[in-house]
């Protein structure tokens, strides 16, 4: 299925050590808009059609845009399926209790270490409430996963994620390097990352925004998985070497 990652908004205050955060305000145009406006949103999602799943995830908090919640109600409204990774960062009580029956899978909650104390709360929250959602942490440690679980006190599953190099966008993590024909285990080709200026970004590995598909603003959601970059992106995964960011990616696999 195809799937639309919208990043509502640029510079995640969590700044996890895992997200190259850096990278992305480094590419990310200087006079381009740094907050997605609901209006645009609406506009946006006309144009996409309605088979095309939305996800509130991207490359930042969700909810640190304030019109996020809007959002996910005007998207289910228009009778989309809809998925949410977040942090928690951004909501209050309101917005907790506005979530509550909605119709959203996956609903993730991801524990950060930066800003845990108001994540834990608002997650409690949620649960306190009765709000549908699973948890995840992203590195596997014993210690942690104790710290984690004294800390939540939740009895929920945590889905702990290895943490990855970002598919070569993390400095201090080793990367992959495959060679031969490959292809996208989870095929992100198709799950791409909308940026609050239009951009549409191959998927949520390139945080350098180096493999650009068109501009929703200028270019139909139809085009562009026909279009030439896109082409050649599935080209260069069926050659033996080159610089393609999937080889460099733990979603890269042999063909
Ligand atoms: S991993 Fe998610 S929460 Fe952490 S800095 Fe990146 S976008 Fe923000
Ligand atoms: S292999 Fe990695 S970089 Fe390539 S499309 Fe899949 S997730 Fe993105």
């Amino acid at each position: 299925m195809k799937c639309l990652e919208i990043t509502t908004n640029i510079g995640c205050i969590n700044n996890c050590v895992y997200c190259p955060q850096d990278k992305l305000l480094s590419a990310y145009p200087q006079d381009g808009k740094r907050v997605l406006e609901l209006a645009n949103y609406k506009d946006i999602l006309k144009r996409i059609p309605k088979h095309v799943k939305i996800h509130f995830s991207g490359f930042s908090e969700p909810f640190l845009n304030l019109s996020c919640l809007s959002m996910i109600q005007h998207t289910l409204k228009t009778g989309r399926q809809v998925g949410l990774y977040t942090t928690t960062i951004g909501m209050n009580e309101h917005t907790i209790n506005q979530l509550l029956g909605l119709e959203i899978k996956p609903f993730m909650v991801h524990l950060v270490d930066r800003n845990l104390e108001e994540c834990a709360k608002n997650a409690r929250m949620m649960e306190e409430v009765g709000v549908e959602f699973e948890y995840i942490k992203v590195g596997n440690y014993p210690e942690s996963s104790l710290e984690q679980r004294l800390y939540m006190r939740t009895t929920r599953k945590i889905n702990y994620q290895i943490e990855i190099g970002r598919a070569g966008n993390l400095e201090w993590h080793g990367e992959n390097d495959i060679k031969g024909p490959i292809r996208c285990r989870d095929n992100r080709q198709f799950q791409n990352v909308l940026l609050p200026n239009g951009d549409i970004i191959l998927c949520c590995q390139d945080y350098s925004l180096e493999y650009k598909l068109g501009n929703i603003y200028h270019d139909k959601y139809s085009d562009l998985h026909k279009g030439r970059k896109f082409l050649d992106i599935l080209a260069q995964m069926r050659e033996r070497d080159n610089d393609l960011i999937c080889r460099k990616c733990f979603r890269a696999v042999p063909v």
